[in-house]
């Protein structure tokens, strides 16, 4: 008795529909390349609930006959491929022919469809791939496709889809991508009645990018004009390196009019910046390449968003000498005036985690060397690029010790808004104390009583410190004592309650977080003012979360407690809405912040207290509990009965 039998039509269908069909968002990518295909000029998406239930793809392509029509949902039809020598050079979207046959086995599908100059069209029911009506139909030249009910008849799929509104995301990205692509094209989508993108079809690329990007983006881009090299042509636009974006998700390649997921391309489009961008913060942009087909294999995936290229080195390099030049070519650093703008009150250190913050030594803002210049260098070799591409986008900064520590940001002094504390060497490097003029008046004010430790801005001397808890100092009316948790929570809070775009660190891999449906549902809830603390973070199958970033100022290993603390405070806090990114923001301060019961060295106490006196706005810590209290001499007197009362 034979064991082995070949699947039904309808299971290898189903099969095939798992790598083509994730999610609404790939139904409408499918159905978007084969109205492009159709040699479209106006598509049209509509969506209701994420596109789960309603998604509904309309153009005025060439539409297909009444007898090919049927044929379309069967797998492997195709009229885009008919010899193996066509898939060697695949110049349409679409070509392995499974996608109808793939989405109309997962849903209910309505076609309408009519070729140029025929005299009726076509509609056919659809249900589980099976056809349930074929006739004829008053309709526009064209194809509309109606889809219904993604995953209906396979509950176990649905229950991977995510929020409606997270699916909808994804369709935009899809329409975008599309968009800009085909800036030929029209393209609207409309969601829940509601448009909500659209381009001219004009065929300018700036159109679509400027809908994409938006309008401050796309004021701060920059033209890589088409640029030949290696046979290949590269052209898009790329943001300026001084509105660089916390991540990469600005970033869109593609290659020969098809959006891809490129490492090469990515990697070739940050090289072009190096130097030139904010360590931490990431290029936008739109980078089309273009190439010979058979250079290129696009059947690497059904998806077919991943590509194969014959040969990397070769396009690596064309990217980033396009990129490059365009960079140089824009001469568009104001260093100072730049930092200025982009984070009046961030110094670079923000970037660091709480432990690298509090070595922190500051770099210098901007070792740019003038991009005209490296433009003209020979692009790096890709092999270095491939070691050299850090996991994580802040590569801690290495431990200096105490001997680097007195410098101060270069800069504007006047401007600054922030300066940490120059720490003097017994022996002060002259040059340290030359690059600050606050250094020179502290070398003229009375000697030290310590050799390490004189007398701060404050007028403050830290002591030392009791219980890891308390720091003490004195100054010339008493003794200080300070909460160095409380204090230091204060001080991160403030901070990133200033910040509006939250410095924010890369992951190395996604934590996924997993918690209680009761937390869970806290969470998704709050979701938004998550992200707006600093978080990359996704619903990630039932009850867990994906974060794939977090603010710099919290260690990467406090990702599962802080989203836990997060869920419980959600689920308890009746704060009011306006709060409760201030309770968020505390939370993650109060993570971030030194421990007490904690070490901490003289130097770091020296610079926390300087800070907490400095500033006003650090008296109490953010619960309201007092950071800071003073013991006067009098008072000190007294309880020795130094004075009379
Ligand atoms: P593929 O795009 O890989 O050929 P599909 O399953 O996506 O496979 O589509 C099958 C065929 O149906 C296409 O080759 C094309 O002939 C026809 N078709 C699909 N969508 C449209 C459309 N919007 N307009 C005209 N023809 C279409
Ligand atoms: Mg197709």
């Amino acid at each position: 008795m034979a064991i082995i039998h070949e699947l039904s039509p309808h299971l290898a269908d189903l099969i095939a529909a798992g790598e083509v069909v994730e999610r609404p968002a790939s139904v409408a990518k499918e159905l978007i390349e084969n109205a492009i295909d159709a040699g479209s000029t106006r598509i049209t998406v509509e969506i209701e609930s994420g596109g789960i239930t309603y998604l509904r793809i309309a153009d005025n392509g060439c539409g297909m006959s009444a007898e090919d029509a049927p044929i379309a949902f069967r797998r492997h039809a195709t009229s885009k491929l008919r010899t193996e020598e066509d898939l060697a050079a695949i110049g349409t979207l679409g070509f392995r022919g499974e996608a109808l046959a793939a989405i109309s086995s997962v849903t209910r599908i309505d076609l309408f469809t009519r070729q140029g100059g025929a005299l009726a069209g076509r509609h056919l029911h659809l249900e589980a791939g099976e056809i349930q009506a074929n006739e004829e139909a008053g309709c526009p030249e064209g194809t509309t496709i109606v889809v219904r009910d993604l995953f209906y008849n396979t509950p176990a799929r649905m229950k991977f889809l995510k929020k409606d509104f997270t699916e909808a995301g994804y369709i935009l990205g899809v329409v975008q991508h599309a968009a800009l692509s085909h800036p030929e094209i029209a393209f609207t989508l409309i969601r829940d009645g509601k448009q909500v993108f659209s381009t001219d079809g004009k065929g300018k690329l700036l159109a679509p990018v400027f809908s994409v990007f938006g309008k401050e983006m796309t004021a701060n881009m920059i033209e890589v004009p088409k640029t030949e090299r290696n046979g290949m042509t590269v052209y898009g636009y790329i943001v300026k390196p001084h509105a660089g974006r916390p991540n990469r998700s600005m970033q869109h390649f593609f290659v020969n009019g098809r959006y891809v997921k490129s490492r090469l391309m990515q990697a070739a489009l940050e090289e072009a910046y190096r130097n030139a961008i904010i360590t931490g913060k990431y290029p936008s942009g739109a980078v089309f390449l273009e190439l010979p087909l058979a250079a290129v294999d696009v059947n690497v995936h059904p998806a077919k968003t991943e590509v194969k290229f014959s040969q990397e080195k070769p396009v690596f390099e064309a990217v980033y000498i396009a990129c490059k030049n365009a960079i140089a070519a824009n001469d568009n650093m104001p260093r100072l005036e730049h930092r200025e703008k982009e984070a009046p009150a961030r110094p670079r250190e923000d970037h660091l985690t709480q432990e690298q913050q509090r070595f922190a030594v500051p770099a210098p803002a901007f070792s740019a060397a003038p991009a005209s210049k490296a433009a003209a260098e020979e692009p790096p070799e890709l092999e270095d690029f491939l070691v050299a591409v850090p996991p994580r986008a802040q590569k801690p900064r290495p431990h200096t010790g105490y001997a680097a520590a007195p410098r101060i940001w270069e800069g504007d002094p006047p401007k600054r808004t922030f300066r940490p504390y120059p720490v003097k060497e017994p022996a002060p490097a002259a040059q340290s104390a030359a690059s600050c003029p606050e250094a020179q008046e502290q070398s003229a004010a009375p000697a030290p009583q310590t050799p390490r430790l004189e007398p701060l801005d404050t007028g403050a001397r830290v002591i030392g410190e009791c219980f890891q808890t308390y720091l003490i100092a004195e100054d010339k009316d008493g003794l200080i004592l300070i909460d160095k948790h409380a204090a230091h929570e204060r001080i991160l809070f403030n901070k990133m309650r200033a910040e509006t775009d939250m410095p924010q660190q890369e992951l190395l891999a996604p934590v996924i977080v997993e918690l209680t449906g009761e937390e869970a549902a806290a969470i998704q809830a709050r979701l938004g003012d998550i992200r707006k603390a600093g978080f990359s973070i996704d619903p990630f199958g039932e009850n867990s979360f994906a974060v794939r970033s977090v603010p710099a100022y919290l260690d990467s290993g406090d990702v599962q407690s802080v989203i836990g603390e997060l869920a419980e405070k959600a689920m308890n806090s009746r704060a009011t809405v306006p709060d409760q990114l201030d309770d968020l923001i505390h939370t993650v301060a109060c993570k971030a912040a030194i421990k007490a019961g904690r070490a901490t060295t003289q130097m770091e106490l020296q610079d926390l207290c300087d800070r907490v006196l400095a500033d006003e706005n650090i008296r109490s810590c953010p619960h309201g509990r007092p950071t800071t209290v003073r013991l006067t001499k009098y008072e000190l007197d007294k309880l020795f009965k130094r004075v009379n009362q």
